[in-house]
């Protein structure tokens, strides 16, 4: 029996492990590299294995960088089920629908621009897929619950667990038979922070003979929660002026809906009086509106909250905006709106008509509450930037940046060797992957101290034998 890497091996994108036994091949995962010069080339490249040959893929929740490339499994001949939550189906259909849509338009955009100059278009560029791709692709899911083993191929039996990331987001365990032997390995996905607002936390496993753990914050703790929405809580107020405004990049999904939680139960407590709060996002009142249906997904303070009346995703004030008019409407607005918006690295979408708009009047201010990778806007505001481009405007900043570090879905350093501590007595073998080097190299440190166990970083297309 044996793992390989095809992704997310000394990186945070490209989720895929190709597992191998006697009588069965699958595949769990198979999102897309992103933010990386090679990434397109990894994305493009046909799977290293043969797809025709799968049994099946098992999902472990819809973010792209690990459900992004399922679409081109169909063109390269796979024709077995997915496997995942009922919630992870749904979110998946909304999140490839909108990454395929992004890839026509900036395809066609590269086409039209190359025909212009070259006056005949020369190599025409293709989106990774369709919209149609993703509709075909559909029909192969297949939900499974929490906790309900199933077998996804002889000799394979399968079970997910909450992993407490995102809505629908799970940890899977596979028990592997072949020729006698039996393995049982545990991927841990991607695992969400303890204590997190709506979400259960992650669910634990007592033994595994191996323990495929993700690392992206391998190497820190995050700030506390509380803090955070405190902190939070004191701009609000500050922005109640006249023109005060509060620009929210957010993603659409997770976080977007982990701010409407806080900031209603500011509203229920009094700590925010008769707010006007924007979601800007069709995708994002997509997703929210999924997460009201799935409420049997929520944790017990939520739905104590539920039990005693309350609405944990609805409170006085809270407005979605569907038409681009009607986000450009926003402008005119003062008093602390809030406008929360995507993209939530400000790389795109309609927080940056906001931006432009905002950024250079003191009276805005711009919170941010997720990760800003390299190369983006939202990374050049947090480092301090004081001009900046934006829609191809030059802005002097003279709004007031803030940045928010409580706000997480992935577990901090402590909460991953919390939740491998309760396999430690079966001495499982741990291979760490979904981290960059740095944070796979501190983890490391960290179990074996703590836990007395070894670890294994593996590269790309790297083997393991089970
Ligand atoms: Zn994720």
């Amino acid at each position: 029996m044996q793992l390989r890497f095809f992704g997310a091996a000394g990186e945070v994108t490209g989720s895929c492990t190709l597992v191998e036994a006697a009588k069965a091949r699958l595949l769990v995962d198979f999102g897309m590299h992103q933010g990386f010069k090679t990434a397109e080339r990894r994305n493009r490249s046909v799977p290293p294995f043969r797809a025709s040959q799968l049994d099946a893929v098992i999902l472990t929740h819809a973010h792209l960088d690990h459900s992004g490339r399922l679409p081109m499994l169909i063109g390269a001949g796979f024709t077995g089920p997915i496997f995942a939550t009922p919630a992870t189906i749904e979110l998946t259909q909304i999140l490839l629908e909108d990454a395929a849509h992004l890839q026509q338009m900036a395809t066609e955009r590269a086409n039209r621009k190359r025909s212009q100059r070259s006056g005949h278009s020369q190599r025409v560029s293709r989106p990774l897929y369709t919209v149609s791709d993703v509709q075909a692709l559909m029909p192969r899911f297949r939900p499974v619950e929490y906790d309900q083993p199933w077998q996804p191929a002889p000799g394979v039996t399968a079970r997910f667990v909450d992993a407490g990331h995102i809505l629908g987001s799970a940890s899977v365990e596979l028990v592997l038979e072949d020729f006698g032997q039996r393995r049982t390995v545990v991927f841990s996905g991607d695992i969400g922070p303890r204590g997190a607002p709506l979400l259960a936390d992650p669910a634990t496993f007592d033994h595994a003979d191996v323990v495929v753990l993700e690392s992206t914050y391998g190497d820190r703790d995050h700030r506390p929660l509380p803090d955070s929405i405190d902190e939070l809580a004191g701009i609000l107020r500050q922005a109640r002026t006249p023109a005060g405004k509060v620009l929210i990049p957010a993603f659409a999904v997770g976080r977007t809906q982990q701010l409407i939680y806080i900031l209603g139960d500011l509203v229920r407590h009094h700590h925010l009086e008769a707010p006007q709060v924007y979601i800007d996002s069709p995708m994002a009142t997509e997703a929210t509106d999924l997460y009201r249906r799935f409420g049997n997904l929520f944790d017990d303070e939520t739905w104590q909250i539920i039990r005693a009346g309350g609405t944990p995703l609805r409170f006085p004030g809270l407005r979605t905006t569907r038409t681009p008019d009607e986000s450009r409407s926003l402008n005119s607005l003062g008093g602390g709106a809030i406008i929360i918006s995507g993209s939530g690295m400000m790389n795109g979408g309609r927080i940056l008509h906001h931006l432009r708009h905002g950024l250079g009047r003191p009276e805005t201010h711009v919170v941010i509450v997720g990760f800003q990778a390299e190369g983006t806007l939202g990374r050049r505001l947090v480092e301090g930037a004081t001009q900046v481009d934006v829609l191809g405007r030059v802005i002097d900043v003279q709004a007031q940046i803030h940045t928010l570090n409580g706000f997480s879905a992935h577990a901090g350093q402590s909460e991953l060797v919390a939740w491998l501590s309760t396999m430690a007595g079966s001495r499982p073998r741990v291979i760490l992957n979904h981290g960059e080097n740095r944070q796979r190299q501190a983890l490391s440190e960290n179990i074996r101290q703590s836990l007395g166990l070894d670890t294994e970083t593996p590269g790309y297309a790297d083997i393991a034998r089970v």
